[in-house]
């Protein structure tokens, strides 16, 4: 992973440094302009501030024995931020995390009233995109985070799923997400890996988690079919489907849930996680993604008809169930409507290198 320019606070003068971090096996370095190292963060100790003005991602380090120095580090380089918030917990820090918790109980309590009004009126579908809308990004992304660990666990049991790390791999990802990241204009990060699962599936939680399997990834023929998919998913993140899929299946269970304080590990949210992997978003919702997918893949790099190769080359769905395709089946239309939304749009780049697609089909040869 190359370095990327940051702005870093030491937390005892005012004084702005400009300097450049990196991502190393065991944390995030940070190096002045001359290019000594100024500090070195570990992972696990890293926390994400929210609600810092300003673009990109905000961290800050755990408090240190001996010291009581808040250090701030902000970080605009979306692609490595994505990287560092899939290395680290970065949840809330603590104070911040107090206040932003009061502010979403009186949301939630809001919303939950809102919702029961207009059940009467609209029904739960309706209420759920109307909801979605209006809630914070960084309370999407709290959902996601807790989401999170449901997910692993469902895959890969008590030890949680693998994640593949292998170096060349992820560069090519990063490369990759990175190039879409900045031409989805999103209003949560993303954090994009690739689990060590021999399923062919991939799918996108509230909050910018975006998971591709391994079994998908070497189904995949080609780099421009893998990066259909993973469009498609990017369109599910910017749609915030997952967010309105969750709102609705929790329905106002959910919400009340919510309110009281049940967040992570709760019953609400197995539940919320369960639904949202074992029910498909609606037609109309997959159609959106693939038009999506499609301006994506036109404006940052890939054959939009990957995609379309891709229902046909993975047409027939795995005997388990919960497969991309189970979810999302082929049909002729859909198909059909990615061919109309090519058309007289000129070809491309390819998604990747040839080099660099040899690295992501490698990437699973180590994992966390
Ligand atoms: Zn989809």
């Amino acid at each position: 992973m190359p370095s990327v320019a940051a702005t870093y606070y030491d937390g005892l003068t005012a004084k702005r440094h400009a300097v450049e971090v990196s991502l190393h096996p065991d944390g995030l370095a940070i190096f002045s302009a001359e290019g000594r190292l100024v500090s070195s963060w570990p992972y696990q100790s890293i926390r994400r501030i929210e609600g810092h003005a300003g673009a990109g991602l905000a961290v800050t380090l755990l408090p240190q024995p001996g010291s009581t120095a808040e250090p701030l580090l902000e970080i605009p380089d979306m692609a490595f931020a994505a990287d560092l918030a899939g290395r680290a917990p970065l949840t809330l820090t603590k104070g911040l995390r107090e206040r932003r918790e009061r502010r979403a109980v009186v949301f939630w309590a809001i919303a939950a009233i809102i919702s029961l009004l207009g059940l009467a009126f609209y029904g739960l579908p309706a209420i759920a995109g109307r909801l979605a809308p209006l809630v914070p990004a960084a309370a999407e992304i709290r959902l996601g985070a807790a989401m999170d660990p449901e997910i692993r666990k469902t895959f890969g049991g008590d030890n949680g799923i693998r994640t593949c790390i292998g170096a060349e791999g992820q560069q090519a990802l990063a490369n990759l997400v990175g190039r879409f990241e900045e031409a989805a204009g999103l209003h949560v990060p993303l954090k994009v890996v690739v689990l060590n699962h021999r399923l062919v599936n991939a799918f996108a939680l509230p909050g910018g988690y975006v998971y591709m399997f391994n079994g998908l990834l070497q189904k995949a023929r080609s780099p421009d079919e893998f990066a259909g998919v993973l469009a498609h998913e990017i369109g599910h993140v910017k749609l915030r489907h997952g967010l309105r899929s969750v709102i609705q299946a929790g329905g106002l269970g959910f919400l009340l849930g919510t309110v009281f304080g049940d967040f992570a590990g709760g019953t609400a949210i197995i539940l919320a996680s369960r639904s949202l992997m074992q029910s498909a978003f609606s037609r109309d919702s997959e159609r959106q993604a693939d038009h999506f997918a499609v301006d994506l893949m036109l404006k940052a790099g890939g054959d939009p008809l990957g995609l379309a190769r891709f229902f046909i080359n993975a047409g027939v769905a795995d005997p388990g169930g919960l497969s991309w395709i189970a979810s999302h089946p082929a049909n002729a239309e859909r198909e059909q409507a990615i061919r109309d939304a090519l058309t007289g749009a000129a070809a491309s780049r390819p998604a990747l290198t040839p080099e660099q697609w040899t690295a992501l089909r490698a990437i699973c040869q180590k994992t966390d």
